[in-house]
C-alpha cells in the first residue's frame, strides 16, 4: 500500500485544518472496489459482445444498434444493482458529515459516475455530471421512466415512439446542465480542489481543475493510481488507489 509522503500529509493536514470550502471530484477509480468496471485506464470494462462498452455508450451506437445498446444497459442496471458503495464512497460520506459538525461551510461533493453508489453511501447533494442509470429519458420529448419500469423491454420506447435512453451522460453527450452549473459555482469559491480517481479525459473535469487551477489561492490534490491529464495542473499528486490512500486522511473524520 502506498503511503502518502510524510511532508505531503503535514502540508495537507494543515490546508484541511484551515480550509472552509473544499470539494471533491470523485471518478470511477472509486467504483472499481464496488465491481464496477471504468470506461478506460485501472479497472476496465471487458468487452460486451465483441464490443467496447464505451462505444456502447455513444449516441452514435444507439442510433445503430438499440438493440445491443439496451442489451447493455440491462447488463450493467443488473450489475448496479447487485453492488455496494465502496470503502472510498463511504470514507467521502463521513468525511461530509465530519464537515459539518465542524461547520465546514462548503464540502461539495461532484462526481463522473452515473452508479449512484456516493448517494447510496449517504454523501448528500452530490453534483453528478452526466446523471444516474436510475432514471431513463425520452430525448424528444424528455419525459423521465424509472429504469426498473422499462429495463425488461428490448428496446424501450417512449409513448411518443422515440427510443429511450439511460438518463446518464452518453459519452458524446452534454453534462446535466443544473450539476453544471452548481459546479462551476463551487470551483469560483473553492480553496481545496481533490481529484479521486479520474483518469480525467472528461472535458468537464479538465474545463473545472482548470478553472480552480486559476484561483491564486487554491490548492488542487490528486489520489490516482497513475499520472492522468490533470496531473500537470495540481500541486499535489499521491499515487495509489483511492481505498488506500483516503483511509490515511483518518484526521477528517476524527
Ligand atoms: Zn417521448
Amino acid at each position: 500500500m502506498t503511503q502518502i509522503l510524510k511532508e505531503v500529509d503535514q502540508q495537507l493536514k494543515d490546508l484541511l485544518q484551515k480550509s472552509y470550502s473544499i470539494a471533491l471530484f470523485v471518478g470511477a477509480g472509486t467504483s472499481v472496489e464496488s465491481g464496477i468496471g471504468t470506461f478506460r485506464g485501472e479497472g476496465q470494462m471487458s468487452y460486451f459482445e465483441g464490443v467496447p462498452p464505451a462505444y456502447l455508450c455513444t449516441v452514435k451506437a444507439l442510433e445503430k444498434s438499440p438493440q445491443l445498446c439496451w442489451k447493455f444497459f440491462n447488463h450493467l442496471y443488473s450489475i448496479l444493482q447487485k453492488s455496494k458503495p465502496s470503502s472510498s464512497h463511504q470514507f467521502i460520506s463521513s468525511w461530509q458529515k465530519e464537515a459539518e459538525r465542524r461547520k465546514i461551510v462548503r464540502f461539495n461533493v461532484i462526481t463522473s459516475n452515473f452508479d449512484g453508489l456516493l448517494s447510496r453511501a449517504g454523501v448528500e447533494k452530490v453534483q453528478e455530471l452526466y446523471g444516474n442509470i436510475d432514471q431513463s429519458i425520452c430525448t424528444t420529448c424528455q419525459r423521465l421512466f424509472n429504469t426498473s419500469d422499462i429495463i425488461s423491454q428490448p428496446i424501450p420506447r417512449c409513448e411518443c415512439g422515440q427510443i429511450l435512453k439511460p438518463n446518464f451522460s452518453l459519452l458524446n453527450d452534454y453534462a446535466n446542465e443544473k450539476a453544471y452549473d452548481e459546479t462551476v459555482a463551487i470551483t469560483r469559491g473553492c480553496q481545496i480542489w481533490f481529484l479521486i480517481g479520474t483518469s480525467g479525459v472528461h472535458k468537464h473535469s479538465l474545463t473545472f481543475t482548470q478553472a480552480v487551477k486559476s484561483r491564486p489561492r487554491a490548492t488542487l490534490v490528486e489520489i490516482n493510481p497513475r499520472d492522468s491529464f490533470l496531473t500537470k495542473y495540481v500541486h499535489f499528486s499521491i499515487k495509489g488507489k483511492a481505498e488506500d490512500i483516503l483511509p490515511q486522511f483518518d484526521y477528517v473524520t476524527a
